[in-house]
C-alpha cells in the first residue's frame, strides 16, 4: 500500500467555537469510511516543508452521518492543535483510513446500566454512541457524567438535551442521567469534584439515583490521562475487571493525550 492508499483528503465543512480554547469541525467523509461508535481517527495535517503531523481524535458524530466531526482543545504552542485551530472551512485535513480504538460497547456483555465518565474533549466518543440505536435498546439507564474545569467549557449541550425530542431517540430518552460537573467554579445544584472522588463519597450515584454494581454496570472512561488512572483504580480496587478482546469485563478506557 502507498502512503498516498492509506489516508484521504477531506475537507472542512463546518466549525464551531465554544470557547478561545475549544472548538469543533466537521470534514467531508470518505464513503468508504467505517467506523464503529467510540473509535478514533487519525487526522493529519499538513507542514510547510511536506511533512504530515498526525493525532488521533475520537469521533463525534454518528456512525450513519455523511460528514465526521471532532472536537479539539486548543493547546498553547501544540505542534497539531495551533496549526489545526487556524483552519477554515474549505480548507484540507487528511483522515487515515483505518479506524483505531476499543472504547465500544461490543467491549461488554449483559450489562443493564452503561457509565460514561468524561472529562473535557473525553465527551466525544460519547456523543457518537448516544447517537446509536442500540445503546439505547441494549440498556435500561445510561449515565453521562461529564467534567469540566469551567461551566463555558460545556460543550454539545444542545445535543444532550436535544435526543429528548429526536426522531429516533426521543422514546428512550428518559434512561439517560446527564451529570455535568464543573470543578473550578462553585453552581448551585451543579457536582463540583473529580470523578474519582464523587465515585468515593457515593456523590455521583446519588445524583443519578442508580447504584454502581458489578452485575449491572459497565463503564467507559475517557479523557484526561490521570482522570484515567485515578477512575480505574477506584473501579479495580472496587472489584471491576478491564475488558479484554479475550475476556470482557466491566470497564473500558481511552486516554485522549
Ligand atoms: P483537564 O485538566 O483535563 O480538566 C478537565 C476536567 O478533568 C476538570 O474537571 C478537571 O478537574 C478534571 N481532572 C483533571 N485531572 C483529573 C484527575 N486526575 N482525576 C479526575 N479529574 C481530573 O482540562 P482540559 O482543559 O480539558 O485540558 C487541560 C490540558 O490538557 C490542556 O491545557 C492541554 O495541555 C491538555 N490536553 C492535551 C490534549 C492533546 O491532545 N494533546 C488534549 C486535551 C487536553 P480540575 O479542575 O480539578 O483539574
Amino acid at each position: 500500500m502507498s502512503k498516498e492508499d492509506k489516508y484521504t483528503a477531506e475537507k472542512i465543512t463546518e466549525l464551531r467555537t465554544w470557547t478561545p480554547h475549544l472548538f469543533s469541525f466537521k470534514l467531508t467523509r470518505f464513503s468508504g469510511y467505517r467506523f464503529v461508535p467510540g473509535q478514533f481517527a487519525r487526522l493529519g495535517l499538513k507542514k510547510e516543508d511536506g511533512s504530515i503531523v498526525w493525532r488521533a481524535y475520537s469521533i463525534v458524530s454518528a456512525s450513519y452521518d455523511e460528514f465526521l466531526e471532532f472536537f479539539s482543545i486548543v493547546v498553547p504552542g501544540g505542534e497539531f492543535t495551533s496549526r489545526l485551530a487556524e483552519l477554515e472551512v474549505g480548507d484540507e485535513v487528511l483522515v487515515e483510513k483505518l479506524n483505531y480504538g476499543f472504547l465500544t460497547t461490543s467491549r461488554f456483555e449483559q450489562g443493564k446500566d452503561l457509565w460514561m465518565l468524561a472529562t473535557g474533549t473525553g465527551l466525544a466518543p460519547f456523543i457518537s454512541i448516544l447517537q446509536e440505536l442500540d445503546t439505547w435498546e441494549d440498556y435500561e439507564n445510561i449515565v453521562l457524567a461529564y467534567s469540566v474545569r469551567e461551566s463555558n467549557e460545556l460543550a454539545y449541550l444542545d445535543t444532550i438535551e436535544g435526543l429528548k425530542q429526536h426522531e429516533y431517540f426521543g422514546d428512550f430518552a428518559h434512561k439517560l442521567k446527564f451529570v455535568p460537573i464543573v470543578t473550578r467554579e462553585n453552581i448551585d445544584g451543579m457536582l463540583s469534584e473529580r470523578i474519582p472522588v464523587l465515585l468515593e463519597n457515593g456523590e455521583l450515584e446519588r445524583a443519578v439515583g442508580i447504584k454502581l454494581d458489578a452485575v449491572r454496570s459497565r463503564i467507559m472512561i475517557c479523557g484526561n490521562p490521570e482522570m484515567i488512572d485515578d477512575t480505574r483504580k477506584w473501579f479495580v480496587d472496587n472489584g471491576y475487571t478491564i475488558s479484554r478482546r479475550s475476556k470482557p469485563g466491566h470497564l473500558a478506557l481511552e486516554n485522549l493525550w
